[in-house]
């Protein structure tokens, strides 16, 4: 199958063609044809499956082939739950619409309103927005939705965690009734299938994948004391190929002086969490995508959006709460058919529960691994007492104020499933293409 069996519009076949994809991915194959006849959509699909193309080429088709009603107005409307996240999505949409004149501009929070209010005035087609600012523009009557078309709810999920179901509730009554409705989510607990009976209409669901680490990522536990993990984490890095490394820490003040303590140790480090103002948080993440660092230091909020298809290795300096959240964190690897490392410092008792509820999750036994050069019976490093207890402020997911940071939230691998293998397959015979690619950053990325 190719592209050229969607009779897509030739601009929109020259977009893709020009990103160098070949094949569709499993979701693009599955979900376009619903999409472009018109139908609701319900997509579980995790990030790192193309479906943002699998939404978004159909969306520049409708645009190219019907007119207008009324130009300059909104005519998609697509809802994230971050802006790194809708920055990714407009960026695709600039990418897949290269050889278009389609308009896309980002609605978020956290940034001056008068230029989005300008772009929004000049006249857009798509806007993609967090639900926040989007609201404060309906509120300020500096945006009019009453000629959407589609509405596409992205990362459903990760909206309902972050608080923001609500905000999809109040979104939903400022768009016309009359609309194409597509959701994307990698879960699909009880809230957004309720959301999916009040906003869908009879729609298609489209289900690649389960929810699953990447099967080409290696997972492997490191048991050490808590007093021992910074010194443990240092020896680790020295057997690691540090190329990209994504460091989780659970809470913002142990990440700050993990990513201190290893800048100290002579690595190109940077740290992202949630004090950070938005440039210099923009300063690490670009750094870290272009190889300035090799190594990034986040919590999960902080972390959230974050897409580099090279990331090499995940390790958590501290494991996270459950399950899903492990999944999302090594998500960052493994994309498409790389391979990556996951690895986890976990303190023997304190972490146990989780552990199994992870090896339950992934479906087999962890690896136990043990660094043979390491001396795990050394006193604990003096005067850093913060390390000698576990972390104690978990991160909640906060709701996002209209100008605060909204934390990003996290970019999953492509399932294993039925579909991987075609997928890897795939990127690979197709040579250009950037399904995952791990060379530079993410595939848009270069360009802005
Ligand atoms: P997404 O799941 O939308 O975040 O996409 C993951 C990555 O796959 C992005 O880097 C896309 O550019 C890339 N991609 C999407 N569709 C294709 C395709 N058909 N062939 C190759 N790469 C693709």
């Amino acid at each position: 199958m190719n592209f050229d069996s969607f009779a897509l519009h030739p601009s929109v076949l020259a977009g893709v063609n020009a990103l160098g994809y070949v094949t569709p991915t499993p979701i693009q194959a599955e979900a376009m044809p619903p999409v472009l006849a018109g139908r609701d959509v319900m997509g579980l699909a995790q990030t790192g499956t193309g479906k943002t193309a699998a939404f978004a080429l159909p969306i520049l088709h409708r645009l190219l082939t019907t007119p207008a009603p009324a130009p300059g107005k909104p005519r998609v409307l697509i809802v994230a739950p971050t802006r790194e996240l809708a920055e990714q999505i407009s960026d695709s949409f600039a990418d897949l619409g290269q050889k278009t004149r389609v308009r896309t501009t980002t609605v978020y929070g956290g940034v001056n309103v008068n230029p989005q209010i300008a772009r929004l005035r000049a006249g857009v087609e798509i806007v993609v927005a967090c639900p926040g600012r989007l609201l404060d523009h309906v509120g300020q009557n500096t945006i009019d939705l009453s000629h959407v078309e589609v509405l596409v709810l992205d990362e459903a999920d990760q909206m309902f965690d972050m608080g923001f179901l609500p905000d999809i509730r109040r979104i939903l009554r400022v768009v016309p009734a009359n609309r194409q409705t597509l959701l994307f989510s990698a879960t699909m607990p009880d809230d957004i299938r309720r959301l999916v009976a009040e906003a869908l209409t009879n729609p298609v669901t489209v289900q690649i994948g389960r929810v699953e680490p990447a099967m080409t990522v290696a997972h492997a536990l490191f048991p050490v004391a808590q007093h021992l993990k910074t010194p443990f984490l240092l020896e680790l890095l020295k057997h690691t190929d540090t190329e990209s490394v994504l460091i989780f820490t659970r809470t913002k003040h142990r990440a700050r002086r993990v990513g201190e303590q290893i800048e100290k140790a002579g690595y190109r480090a940077a740290s992202l969490q949630g004090n950070l103002s938005q440039n210099r948080r923009q300063a690490a993440l670009d750094g870290f995508k272009d190889g300035t660092f090799q190594i990034l230091v986040a919590t999960d909020i902080a972390a959230r959006g974050i897409d580099v298809s090279g990331v090499s290795h995940v390790i958590n300096y501290d494991i996270p709460d459950t399950a899903d959240a492990y999944i999302h964190r090594i998500g960052r690897t493994g994309r498409a058919a790389n391979t990556g490392d996951a690895f986890s410092l976990v303190v023997p008792g304190e972490d146990d529960l989780t552990v199994r509820a992870i090896e339950r999750a992934t479906g087999k036994p962890l690896e136990r691994r043990r660094l043979p050069d390491f001396d795990y019976n050394q006193s604990a490093p003096s005067r850093d007492t913060e390390f000698a207890r576990p972390p104690r402020e978990p991160q909640r997911p906060r709701r996002q104020p209209a100008s605060a940071s909204p934390y990003p939230h996290s970019r999953y691998a492509p399932p294993s499933h039925q579909s991987s293998g075609n997928r890897g397959g795939n990127a690979s015979a197709g040579g250009a293409s950037r399904f995952g690619g791990r060379s530079g950053s993410r595939d848009t990325g270069g360009q802005r």
